[in-house]
C-alpha cells in the first residue's frame, strides 16, 4: 500500500537549506505515521515501511518555462496547433473540469522547448505553469508521450545536424507517426 502524506509545508524549493530541514521533518512523520497505523489500524500491527520517496518533491515547486504554455483553455477547448507531438484526453479534475465532447488536445513541440536556450528540451511535469492545466499535462501517460517526443526530436536533430529549433516539424510528425504515436482529435 502506498500512503502519501501529504503536508503542506511553508518550504521554498528553491532554498537547499529550507529543504534539508523539511525533509528530515517529513521523514519524522513517516515513522510517526506508521506508529500510529500499527496502533491504530486493526491488521496492520505488523505493518513496516518497504520504500520512502528518495527526495522531497514538492509539487509544481519548479517549472520549466518554455516557448509556449499550454493553458487551461487549450486543455479544456481541445485545442490542437500546428506542431503537435502527440494528443492527450484526460484531466485529473474530470467530471468538473474535462475536455470538450470527450476529445483530445495537442501538446505542441514548442511547448518543450525550453526559452531562450537552444538545443535543450523539456517533458513532463515541469511544462505548464497554469494548476489546472498542469493536472493534465503531467499525467503519467502525457508525460511519456511528451519524453518519447523530445528523444525522437533529439535523435532527428542529431541525425540532421541541426539544432531543435531548427528541425522541420514535418520530419518529427513523420517519425513519429511511424512509430504508432495516436494524432486523432
Ligand atoms: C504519489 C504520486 C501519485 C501519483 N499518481 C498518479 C496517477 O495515479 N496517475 C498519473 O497519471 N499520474 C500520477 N502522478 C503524477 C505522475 O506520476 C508524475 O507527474 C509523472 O510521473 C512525472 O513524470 P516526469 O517524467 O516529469 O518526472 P519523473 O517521473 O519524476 O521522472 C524524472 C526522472 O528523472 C530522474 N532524475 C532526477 N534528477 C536526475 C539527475 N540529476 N540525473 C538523472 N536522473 C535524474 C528521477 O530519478 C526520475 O526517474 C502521481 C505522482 C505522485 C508523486
Amino acid at each position: 500500500m502506498f500512503i502519501k502524506l501529504n503536508l503542506k509545508m511553508p518550504v521554498s524549493p528553491t532554498n537547499r537549506d529550507e529543504v534539508a530541514k523539511a525533509e528530515l521533518e517529513l521523514r519524522i512523520r513517516q515513522v510517526k505515521a506508521i506508529e500510529l497505523f500499527r496502533k491504530y489500524v486493526p491488521g496492520c500491527e505488523k505493518a513496516f515501511i518497504a520504500r520512502t520517496s528518495p527526495q522531497l518533491c514538492i509539487r509544481r515547486g519548479r517549472l520549466i518555462a518554455c516557448d509556449y504554455d499550454i493553458t487551461l483553455s487549450d486543455v479544456l477547448e481541445g485545442r490542437h496547433f500546428d506542431d503537435d507531438v502527440m494528443v492527450y484526453g484526460f484531466h485529473d479534475s474530470a467530471p468538473r473540469l474535462q475536455i470538450k465532447n470527450g476529445g483530445t488536445y495537442g501538446i505542441p513541440y514548442r511547448a518543450l522547448r525550453v526559452t531562450g536556450i537552444d538545443n535543450l528540451l523539456a517533458a513532463g511535469m515541469m511544462i505548464t505553469s497554469n494548476h489546472d492545466a498542469h493536472m493534465s499535462t503531467r499525467n503519467t501517460v502525457s508525460c511519456m508521450g511528451q519524453g518519447q517526443a523530445a528523444g525522437t526530436a533529439a535523435a532527428l536533430c542529431a541525425g540532421k545536424n541541426c539544432g531543435t529549433r531548427e528541425l522541420p516539424y514535418a520530419n518529427l510528425r513523420k517519425a513519429l507517426e511511424n512509430d504508432s504515436v495516436y494524432f486523432e482529435s
